[in-house]
């Protein structure tokens, strides 16, 4: 019995020739395809010696059908565009900042051709990457030297080995903190070979307490920007000028790892007040660390800005080479670094900035724009209206602050005990679309943040191909 049905499929040969399989080997290899089949008849012998299937309903043209989608999925790339619409600006899940054109093209012609990467083209000699971007570092941020790494955590784990192996770290209790993706001070410290010596508490630290944890075993007083919390109330930190006057005196560096950090203050654009890289150099801080893909608007890497002799030091530690940045980083950062030059019109160039300012009353007139569309497509049980809504700017920035924003709110009306799974069917429907929309579940209902909805065309043409199971 099971070989008699087992000879009703077709052969790999009979297959590969037929007229339906011609133009998938010639889309996607014969190669692929080959391996496309026999995987698909492997399944189904076992799905008919099983007594799954029935052998009946396989002909050629099924099977051809039936491969070519596995070969059309295959083929897609896993790295896929998203709309982010959960309100969360700087989304770490969501690649952070989006570059701005003139990165693009940067990007585009170190990929393409071959580069100055290390070279100096005035003398002919041997250069270094970090060169290419140390001049506009110094004009930005007034800061010595330069390096720069893969990323903000690598730029604090090479910057602390660097310094403090061996000795001890001092840091108060408040700043020990927990970033995201297992990112640790405590633990960061242990792998750099810096001995932690926390001082004060986590609400209060004053300068005694740094300064009584003194001693020769001292190798470095490191203060870390509170990214994703914050302490209110009955609190007390020393301030970055009087730690670096402190930490002089005792001949220790002042490391200040800012996170996101930021060229310029940018409450000249109406946003929450972030300490600038320039600012904490001025106070005394002597490295000074942080992102390239938050505040900055630019591709993920480290920033490790301050004292010349330090930056030397840092360089020379046979970690900055595991963890140095590619060619494609460095002209991206370059590109993004100049537009800085240019602060009046940094706003329009630069995407995270324009994001992060887009009037409230813009994006909700775009959410009264876009509201009929959604509302022909969603059907029962939705109720969809275009309100206010709160955004974050988020990577650690300003974690309490929101951004007033405006959202298309879509809320279940059926009984209390069905809603949860009603919007994760939704929201299942929205990740299914061909650019998947990604928005938030809140108080019962799921919300669209249009901040970032820059693309409108491409996110109603695909509207109509939502389907939501009920
Ligand atoms: C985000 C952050 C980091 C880690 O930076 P990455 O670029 O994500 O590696 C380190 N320290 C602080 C304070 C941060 O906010």
């Amino acid at each position: 019995m099971s070989s008699s049905v087992a000879l009703r499929l077709p052969s790999i040969d009979g297959l590969l020739r037929h007229p339906a399989c011609l133009p998938l080997a010639e889309r996607y290899g014969r190669e692929s395809l080959l391996a496309s089949l026999r995987q698909l008849l492997d399944e189904l012998r076992s799905g008919v010696l099983s007594g799954q299937l029935s052998a009946v309903e396989i002909s050629p043209d099924v099977l051809a059908g039936r491969v070519g989608e596995r070969l059309a999925q295959q083929q897609r790339s896993n790295v896929r565009r998203v709309f982010n619409l959960t309100g969360t600006v700087l989304h770490t899940n969501l690649g952070r900042a989006l570059l701005p054109e003139e990165a693009i093209d940067a990007v585009q012609m170190a990929a393409r051709y071959p580069l100055n990467l290390e070279f100096d083209l005035a003398s002919g000699k041997r250069g270094d990457r970090d060169d290419l971007i140390e001049g506009l570092i110094r004009e930005l941020t007034g800061a010595e030297a330069v390096t720069v790494v893969n990323n903000n955590a690598a730029a604090v784990l090479l910057t602390l080995n660097s310094l403090g192996a061996r000795k001890e770290g001092i840091i108060s209790r408040g700043e020990l903190i927990e970033i995201g993706g297992a990112f640790r001070i405590p633990d960061i410290m242990a792998r750099a070979g810096v001995r932690l010596h926390e001082v004060g508490t986590t609400n209060r630290t004053h300068a005694r307490d740094y300064e009584a944890a003194i001693s020769p075993r001292s190798g470095l007083i490191m203060r870390v920007h509170a990214s994703n919390y914050s302490i209110e109330g009955f609190t007390a930190r020393v301030p970055t000028a009087e730690l670096a006057e402190l930490a002089h005196r005792h001949g220790l560096p002042l490391l200040e790892d800012l996170g996101s950090g930021s060229l310029l203050d940018l409450t000249r654009w109406g946003l929450p007040a972030e300490p600038t890289v320039r600012q904490a150099l001025l106070d005394g801080a002597d490295i000074v660390t942080f992102s390239g893909d938050k505040l900055l608007g630019g591709p993920q890497a480290g920033l490790i800005v301050g004292r010349k002799e330090l930056i030397a030091k840092i360089k020379k530690n046979p970690l900055k080479r595991a963890l140095r940045v590619d060619k494609l980083t460095l002209a991206a950062l370059e590109a993004v670094l100049g537009l800085y030059r240019d602060p009046d019109r940094l706003a329009e160039r630069l995407p995270s900035l324009r994001l992060l300012t887009r009037p409230q009353a813009e994006i909700l007139a775009q959410a009264e724009r876009l509201l009929p569309a959604l509302v022909q497509v969603i059907g029962e049980p939705w109720n969809v209206s275009a309100v206010k809504a709160l955004g974050m700017i988020g990577s650690g920035s300003q974690p309490v602050a929101r951004l007033p924003s405006a959202a298309l709110c879509l809320r279940p009306q059926v009984s209390k005990r069905m809603r949860g799974r009603c919007l994760l069917n939704l929201e299942a429907a929205l990740r299914a679309l061909p650019i998947p929309v990604l928005g938030r579940i809140d108080d019962d209902a799921l919300w669209l943040d249009l901040r970032q909805l820059d693309d409108e065309p491409a996110w109603l043409a695909q509207l109509p191909q939502l389907q939501v199971e009920s």
